[in-house]
């Protein structure tokens, strides 16, 4: 098989992954119009992403477009947003997949307390366990190049990160891997909203939060 049908093989099957997160992420309520974007590595060379200006509620398979890691369209309206997801495979060689997503609470939090240089999660284990800390990355102007070298100092080490008064974004070495993340990210903002609601935030001892850490060192920096 040469190098361009092994890749359209490639695409049929991964296109269809990437379409049912598409959907997924729109019935959570993180996408609004044409938000948002989501990418695989389908070699070392080549990223299948979603197409820019539609809405990723309804994109098929075959509306995908076809990008380098050098920055060339192959095919297809490629997004607009890929810069964010070309650093990422950049800097981080594991990932095999991007996704990026305009989730509600997440974004609120960085627009309500844009001091805030993490997600306040350490009153929860499994925010912990599952990713770490929740970085917020500082705002980029959209449709510049600081939206992807804003991320810079941020990788490879974090997986799951709030995009200041912009959205989220998350990586992993499968694309499950990275949804997994962008629905972490804004369950945990949600808890935390409806805490502070309720009566504020409040913290685990520091010596629970020191063993927590220390078990998420042992499972590995996969996004639980
Ligand atoms: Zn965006």
């Amino acid at each position: 098989m040469n190098d361009l049908s092994s890749v359209l093989v490639e695409h049929k099957i991964i296109g269809d992954q990437i379409v049912e997160v598409a959907r997924r992420l729109y019935a959570r309520n993180m996408l609004a119009a044409a938000d948002g974007n989501i990418s695989v590595r389908i070699n070392e060379h080549m990223v299948l992403i979603t197409p820019s200006g539609v809405s990723k509620a309804f994109i098929k398979a075959e509306d995908l477009a076809l990008i380098t890691l050098d920055h060339q369209v192959l095919y297809g309206k490629a997004s607009s947003e890929r810069m964010m997801h070309l650093e990422v495979y950049k800097h981080c060689p594991l990932a095999r997949a991007v996704v990026h997503a305009h989730p509600t609470t997440a974004i609120a939090w960085s627009v309500a307390q844009p001091e805030l240089t993490k997600l306040p999660a350490e009153c929860l284990s499994e925010v912990i366990l599952a990713c770490g800390d929740i970085p917020f990355v500082p705002y980029a102007r959209p449709g510049t190049p600081a939206m992807g070298s804003h991320l810079i100092p941020f990788l490879p080490q974090h997986r799951a990160l709030i995009l200041s008064r912009h959205g989220a974004l998350s990586w992993g070495e499968s694309l499950d891997e990275a949804w997994r993340g962008m629905e972490r990210i804004e369950h945990s903002a949600e808890i935390l909203w409806k805490a502070q609601q309720l009566g504020g935030l409040t913290s685990l001892p520091g010596e629970e939060v020191a063993a927590l850490r220390e078990m998420r060192r042992s499972l590995g920096e996969k996004l639980l």
